[in-house]
Order: structure tokens, then C-alpha cells, then sequence
């Protein structure tokens, strides 16, 4: 079928919104009309380079109306609301352990522009176009996805407001509730406070830690911060911020989560533990990026997890976070800026400028 696409012809290019032709639905498949998808920050780093051929089409924060179903698909129909999340195999060791966010084919499924058996879902005429990123390549007014990483939710929210639920939202909420899980009362340190990190301040307001302390180095985001929930703020450019935590958490803090990607960041978010705390790294680094740490701190009981989406199961995750926001606890229309589709590359630039949060693009 004939659908509307922002293709990236080549690495580093600005979206480009043109006519392609996408592929009926296979067995497995879902045909779903886009309403609404999230701009993310690997979006944005894989039109840059990334892992995968171009030209191609990204998004993996997609939200619509199932438009058509395959002959196997059992559990969706057409008319449901749906929010798209990554793609899993469902049969490898950790998808079978309830784990499918470190299933053994996340890089080829979510990353490798093509279908599980390398197939191609696009074409521009007779030249492929590389889709299936994230299983869904939603930037585009009609996405495929699979049953397995289409997430059928309520009718009675605005899709755009659920689309970030996918990815940025659950991967920052998902490492505070699933990963860390902190008690009720235990201090946690934020670094980074971009839709991911603000999601994950949220969830910390819901899993009762206190203090919650943010750190960024835009002065906007830690007003947000503090409006969500953040106990305290700290400016990263502000004197010593290792210090600052230990003087604000008593000696320092029960948990940290770095969502910057950068080692030296990690570093300091890991330094500001207390011992037998936990700091979780869910952060885009380069691929050859290395973390040092001081041992002798390590071995007080100290831990580093790197995350994965927040560890979640998104067809069990994505409804108890809309839940969440029903009960006022998730308030995510705070982060998200609503800009029409044919406005993608101004969306772009504004998220890079740090000027909006989580931008959305409805399709209309
Ligand atoms: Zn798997
Ligand atoms: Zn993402």
C-alpha cells in the first residue's frame, strides 16, 4: 500500500517526507495506521550513523489504529488502540525468562533495518527502503509490526500522549520499578533529566524514595524536575556533585541511574553511592565506550546494572503505567510537545537544542 514516510536518505540527512510502498501484512504481521509517534534520542543518533543501511525509516515510538491483522494474529483486532515497543524472538533463553528486553536477537530485531528473515518491508519504486527499525519504523502514516511488540491499550486517550509510553517513558520508569525497585524511603540521584530521566524521577516519587535528586546541566529541565517530584536540583556544572550527594544523602545515595551515556558521568553517578548501593546505566553510549571504576568502592557491595528498556515486559508495563498516569502519579503530558508530521526536522532540531522534551509528531 501506498503510505507517507520520513525517509533518511543517507547518514546525517534530514528527514525527507515522500511517498513509499509498504508491504501487505504477513501472517505474523500488523498493519497499523500511525496517529502519533515519539521522537527519541536513538532516533536521532541512528540517523546519524547508527548500525543499519539507508536509506531507512526510524521511529520506535509509535501509537495508532490497527488497521489489518495476519491470518495468525490472534489476540489484536482492527479498531484497537495500540502502542508499539521494541521487538523480541519470544524463544530464546531470556525471552522464555520473562526477560525479552536482552533477548538474544535485540540488536538484529530492533537495530538491523530488516525483518527477522531479513527481508525488507519498504520499497521507493523498484529500490528497497529499510524499515522494521524497532520492529515498527513508525515514522511513516502506516507501520508493520509484529503481535509480539504491539501493545493493545484503552481507546479513551489521546494516542499521542501514549506513543512515548514505548520506549523513553518505560525505559525510564522501567529501571526505576522493575530494575532498582527501591524501598519506600531510600534516596535516588537522577543524572540526566530528558524524558528518560524525568520518567524515571516520576517513578521514583511513586516508589517513595527520598530524597530524589536531579541532575542536569539545563537549568529548564531541573525546574521540570522539581515540579515532578525531585526533591532537589543540582546544576552538573556546580562545583563538586560527588560531594553535594554525599552531603545531601547522608554519606551517599541508595541508588543512582545515569541516563546520559557518558562515561565520566557514570563515573561520578557511580562515586556518589552509598555502600551496597546500586547504580543503573541505561544511557546511549558509543559502542567502544569503556567505564573505569575505583575497585576498592566496588567491592563495599556496590553494584552496576546496565538496563535495557527498563526491563520490561511491554504488554504488562504499558498498561500499569497508563494506570499510573489515570491516578495522576505519571503526569507525562508534562514532558511531550505535539508537533504535525511534515514538521519532523524541526522537531529534531528543537530536542537537539534541549528546547522541548519529548517531542511527539501527529501524523493527521
Ligand atoms: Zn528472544
Ligand atoms: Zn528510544
Amino acid at each position: 500500500m501506498r503510505i507517507s514516510a520520513a525517509v533518511v536518505p543517507e547518514r546525517n540527512h534530514p528527514f525527507i517526507i515522500k511517498p513509499l510502498e509498504l508491504d501487505a501484512p504477513r501472517p505474523d504481521e500488523v498493519l497499523v495506521r500511525i496517529v502519533a509517534a515519539g521522537l527519541c534520542h536513538t532516533d536521532l543518533s541512528e540517523r546519524a550513523g547508527g548500525r543499519g543501511p539507508f536509506p531507512a525509516v526510524l521511529g520506535h515510538e509509535g501509537a495508532g489504529i490497527v488497521e489489518r491483522v495476519g491470518a495468525g494474529v490472534a489476540s489484536l483486532q482492527p479498531g484497537d488502540h495500540v502502542v508499539l515497543s521494541y521487538l523480541s524472538c519470544g524463544h530464546c533463553r531470556n525471552c522464555l525468562r520473562g526477560k525479552p528486553a536482552y533477548c538474544d536477537h535485540h540488536m538484529a530485531y530492533n537495530f538491523g533495518r530488516r525483518r527477522p528473515d531479513g527481508s525488507t518491508t519498504l520499497r521507493d519504486g523498484a529500490a528497497a527502503v529499510y524499515g522494521s527499525f524497532f520492529g515498527q519504523s513508525s515514522l511513516a502514516t502506516y507501520a508493520l509490526a509484529s503481535e509480539r511488540n504491539t501493545v493493545k491499550v484503552r481507546t479513551d486517550l489521546p494516542l499521542e500522549l501514549l506513543a512515548p509510553l514505548g520506549c523513553g517513558v518505560q525505559t525510564g520508569a522501567g529501571a526505576v520499578l522493575n530494575t532498582l525497585h527501591p524501598f519506600p524511603g531510600s534516596s535516588i540521584a537522577v543524572f540526566g533529566v530528558g524524558s528518560v530521566g524525568l520518567s524515571a524521577v516520576m517513578a521514583a516519587v511513586v516508589a517513595g524514595c527520598t530524597p530524589i535528586i536531579a541532575i542536569d546541566v539545563r537549568s529548564t529541565r531541573l525546574a521540570l524536575a522539581r515540579e515532578l517530584g525531585a526533591t532537589q536540583a543540582l546544576e552538573a556544572s556546580a562545583g563538586d556533585l560527588v560531594e553535594a550527594i554525599r552531603a545531601l544523602t547522608g554519606g551517599g545515595t541508595d541508588y543512582a541511574l545515569d541516563t546520559t551515556g557518558r562515561p565520566e558521568v557514570m563515573r561520578q553517578a557511580f562515586e556518589s553511592l552509598a555502600t551496597l548501593g546500586v547504580c543503573g546505566v541505561i544511557g546511549g553510549a558509543p559502542p567502544d565506550a569503556e567505564l573505569r571504576l575505583p575497585y576498592s568502592e566496588l567491592l563495599m557491595g556496590r553494584t552496576v546494572r546496565g538496563v535495557v528498556q527498563g526491563d520490561s515486559t511491554p504488554a504488562l508495563f504499558i498498561p500499569e503505567l497508563i494506570d499510573l498516569h489515570l491516578q495522576g502519579r505519571l503526569p507525562i503530558d508534562r514532558l511531550i510537545t505535539v508537533f504535525p508530521f511534515a514538521e519532523i526536522n524541526q522537531a529534531a532540531a528543537a530536542s537537539e537544542r534541549g528546547e522541548v522534551v519529548k517531542p511527539v509528531l501527529r501524523m493527521g
